[in-house]
């Protein structure tokens, strides 16, 4: 008894392992289980299955052994789609030639049955409510298990009404672990789905705070631009003048659309691939977008200085809002106006991003607060900017200091691993 609870608690560690593994190293904000991580999470499944094999427990009888390798093969088809079940299917098939004997033809069909039906349930599975997925991959597991049975008692006349107590007991037994199985992956795609909406919220929020201040922004160009088109229609001008007026008129509505460019730029949504960026130029594109929000509130921006040549791997979109998050907190925090400036530098292997304000600063417990959820000191604040940022800075396997003085002012610095400038060429 005791041995078989050790070897089923030893199989269930097989399963739950890989699953616990993937919650650790997967990148946030990633919505698909096995999407983003195919080919990660496949070979993790194929370890479980392998040594589920490798290290099988007997159950009630010395007659049988079992092990729990149709759980992941079964967890591995729903989430993970056909693919993942064929690759699945040849480890645990090959897996168990090498184990041999009198059942290998019956388990190898088992499997295969289970990789080819169980892919054709993923639509619907994957549309389904909790509870229906929690009573379908129970039933898959209890027909798999009844076929065992079945083909036992027909190819080796092993008798049914002798083993049927058993059998019911393992059933529940498969059935309960390969149902807790499912709750946690649902369970980890519930908390990425929701870190996901809050990412997008604290965007969205972003977004439209901006909108204001650029709407603003765009005010001056287009006065500008009516003055000397009414001009342009009361006075009869000479050819010189005329062309001189079409020339700030063109310049003023070049600024206006490329400030149109770079909201939008900024307004896209955040799902891109991870490339190798020029930092100076990204830094500049940022100051763009976030200049009409600075001068809205008196602060001025600058680049004390930058680094030409310098280059990080990053999610464009997703680096373009941290930096965002951080400025806007800077400004924000300058609720009188004064100076934002921005340093880049080239630290060997890394690359020193400095954003500096004069604002209120903040105290030692409000540091460590920050990235938290929800943590935000202000009225209408929604507490999730630097939440962003550090995920969005971590995923890009940098690091974050903060030095604050509360009345005098923050100073961000991002240190981000330089990418090789070797990929130039
Ligand atoms: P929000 O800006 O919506 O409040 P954030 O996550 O961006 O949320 O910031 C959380 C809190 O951290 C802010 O409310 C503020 O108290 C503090 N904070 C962040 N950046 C600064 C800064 N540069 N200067 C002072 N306080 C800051
Ligand atoms: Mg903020």
């Amino acid at each position: 008894m005791f041995e078989m609870m050790t070897g089923m608690i030893n199989n269930i560690f097989f399963i739950i392992f890989p699953i616990i593994l993937y919650q650790m190293f997967a990148a946030t904000g990633k919505r698909n289980f096995f999407v983003s991580h195919r080919v990660m999470l496949t070979i993790l499944f194929s370890i479980s299955i392998i040594l589920c094999m490798i290290f099988p427990y007997q159950f009630m009888t010395d007659d049988y052994i079992f092990d729990l390798r149709q759980v992941p093969m079964i967890v591995g088809a729903l989430y993970g789609g056909p693919l993942v079940s064929a690759v699945l299917f040849l480890v645990s098939a090959i897996g168990r030639v090498f184990i041999g004997g009198d059942g290998m033809y019956i388990a190898i069909l088992n499997q295969l049955l289970i990789a080819v039906g169980v892919p054709l349930l993923r639509p619907q599975y994957l549309r389904m409510k909790q509870l229906s997925k929690t009573l379908l991959v129970f039933g898959i597991t209890i027909v798999s298990l009844l076929f065992n049975l079945v083909a036992g008692y027909v190819f080796f006349g092993d008798p049914i009404h002798d083993l049927i107590g058993i059998w019911l007991i393992l059933m529940l037994n498969h059935g309960t672990i390969i149902v807790l199985t499912a709750l946690l992956i649902e369970h980890i795609q519930r908390q990425e789905y929701l870190l996901n909406s809050l990412v997008k919220h604290e965007k969205i929020e972003t977004v439209s705070h901006f909108a204001a201040s650029v709407a603003h922004e765009l005010r001056n160009p287009m006065q500008s631009i009516k003055g000397f088109v009414q001009l342009l229609q009361s006075h009869e001008y000479n050819r010189d003048k005329q062309v001189e007026f079409h020339d700030i008129i063109l310049k003023e509505l070049n600024d206006a659309e490329s400030l149109i460019d770079d909201y939008l730029v900024f307004a896209k949504p955040t799902y891109g691939q991870l490339e190798s960026v020029m930092v100076d130029e990204e830094i500049s594109q940022v100051i763009k977008v976030t200049k009409p929000y600075a001068s809205w509130q008196n602060v001025e921006l600058q680049l004390l200085h930058t680094c030409e040549k310098c280059r990080v791997v990053a999610d464009r979109q997703k680096f373009h809002q941290a930096l965002v998050n951080i400025i806007r907190n800077g400004i924000e925090a300058m609720t009188t106006g004064g100076t934002l400036s921005i340093g880049v530098s080239n630290m060997q292997s890394s690359i020193l991003i400095e954003i500096k304000d004069e604002g209120l600063g903040m105290t030692k417990e409000q540091v460590q607060r920050l990235g938290e959820p929800y943590f935000s000191t202000k009225t209408k604040g929604t507490g999730l900017g630097m939440m962003v940022v550090y995920s969005i800075i971590h995923q890009m396997n940098g690091t974050i200091e903060v030095d604050s003085e509360k009345g005098k002012g923050t100073i961000f610095k991002l240190y981000l691993p330089a990418a090789d400038s070797l990929e130039e060429g």
